[in-house]
């Protein structure tokens, strides 16, 4: 008998949380990096959520509380998602988790087993085929194309669902591509999906970047389709749209009360609840004319810095980067960089054991990080059955303008430095 269970080799990571020791050890040895690599906006909290749960604290709000989520906050989610989504909302069916995060695993425990599928987005956010193997489902992964925008049509939909499709991830406005959706592509989807699912197939529609949005885009859901409030689960959270990652509250509208109960009763196994002081600086967040206003100022510095970005980035000879209608990630394709560098053939000679853990635009990406002092993450940092064919790095660009402008002259520095590259290979560290 070993130590671990046999499911306990099956689940992966997110690896966005593996470079942080990198640059914290190369940061140690007195290297500067940019890091384009973070999850998470590069803005404070807005003050009056700090001043809401600081008085919270001081009210000796700091004890168990109600593991669905406080009824205050509940009901403002509630509210919040009724008048933005055009649907019916009751507090009774939100439930509060710590993060958005959770109920991605927590829905796959709850939904799926062995024959089950899973249909997700490749590229996308990686927790979602993280968890399949883990809970004995299939994963069928639904590649987003380049050529289409990374965009997500019926049509595309349409071969990967059957009767065995239990669960499937949308995610608009999408991580890492910075796609959203229209209301007749969602009209268009949702059509397809009743055509080919089961009545009980449930959608989980990954909104927690729903107020981050540029150029007059609008955030749509998959609920507000006619029909689709009975199979959709709405999810969303505090970390992208009030800076908070660290704040841990995210929660989902769930289609009954009965499967929220079902979700209630897994917090109080997994968590007993989520801080309720913090659920109080989120509630205020919801409900006050302050927190849009702290969005917008948030989301006008992502625009400009987007546009530094992309334009930097398309001016590098081997680099294509699509310009992202929302988030705050850049996704390029560096296909060009990863041939002008000799990528490809130092990636085809490396010993099997090293390919197999190893892709091109993971060597761009080490090799962009130990010797070039930036940090981005590779394609298959998005979802790996599948990704063989795709070279793409994404860039955050929650960081500061000024590193942002040395990241992109550190980047076309790397993209001609073949024979820096050949020296990365030669030395054989960090090929993974
Ligand atoms: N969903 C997507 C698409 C994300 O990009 C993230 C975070 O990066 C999450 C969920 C998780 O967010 P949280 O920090 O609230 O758990």
């Amino acid at each position: 008998m070993g130590l671990y269970a046999d499911r306990a080799g099956l689940i992966d990571s997110e690896n966005a949380f593996k470079m942080g020791p990198y640059i914290r050890s190369l940061e140690a040895q007195g290297r500067d990096i940019v890091k384009c690599n973070i999850g998470e906006p590069d803005f404070p909290v807005p003050a009056f959520i700090k001043e809401e749960v600081k008085r919270q604290i001081d009210l000796d709000n700091t004890h168990y509380c109600d593991p669905q989520g406080i009824p205050s906050l509940r009901a403002a989610i509630a509210r919040q998602l009724a008048e933005t989504r055009g649907i019916r909302a009751e507090a009774e069916r939100v439930v509060v988790f710590p993060g958005g995060k959770p109920p991605i695993g927590l829905c796959q425990q709850t939904y799926c087993g062995p024959g089950d599928e899973v249909v997700y987005p490749s590229p996308g956010f990686p927790i979602y085929e993280s968890f399949i193997p883990y809970v004995g489902a299939t994963p069928v992964p639904l590649h987003l194309k380049e050529e289409n925008a990374f965009s997500l049509s019926g049509a595309e939909l349409a071969p990967v669902l059957s009767e065995k499709t239990k669960l499937i991830f949308l995610n608009f406005p999408s991580n890492p591509t910075g796609g959203v959706a229209s209301p007749e592509q969602l009209q268009e989807i949702a059509r397809v999906i009743r055509a080919r699912c089961r009545a009980e197939v449930r959608i989980f529609s990954d909104e927690i970047y729903e107020h981050i949005l540029f150029d007059g885009h609008a955030h749509h859901s998959i609920a507000s389709c006619p029909g689709m409030e009975r199979n959709t689960i709405i999810v969303s959270g505090a970390s992208k749209s009030f800076a908070w990652t660290g704040g841990r509250i995210g929660w989902a509208l769930f289609p009954t009360r009965e499967e929220a109960e079902v979700f209630k009763n897994l917090n109080i196994n997994y968590f007993s609840c989520t801080a309720a002081y913090n659920q109080e600086g989120v509630r205020l967040g919801l409900e006050s004319p302050e927190g849009p206003a702290e969005i917008k100022k948030m989301v006008d510095a992502f625009r400009m810095r987007r546009d530094l970005v992309v334009d930097g980035l398309n001016a590098i000879p081997g680099i294509r980067c699509l310009k992202p209608k929302a988030t705050f990630y850049v996704f390029p394709n560096v296909e060009g960089v990863c041939r002008n560098l000799g990528i490809f053939d130092a990636f085809a000679a490396l010993p099997a054991e090293i390919r197999d853990r190893t892709s091109p635009s993971t060597l761009l990406q080490m090799f962009l990080l130990f010797v070039h002092g930036v940090a981005t993450l590779d394609r298959k940092s998005f979802g790996r059955i599948g990704a063989e064919p795709y070279h793409f790095l994404r860039l955050s660009i929650a960081t500061g303008t000024e590193e942002l402008r040395k990241g992109l002259a550190r980047i076309a520095e790397a993209a001609g430095d073949r024979e820096g590259f050949r020296r990365f290979i030669e030395k054989g560290e960090h090929l993974f």
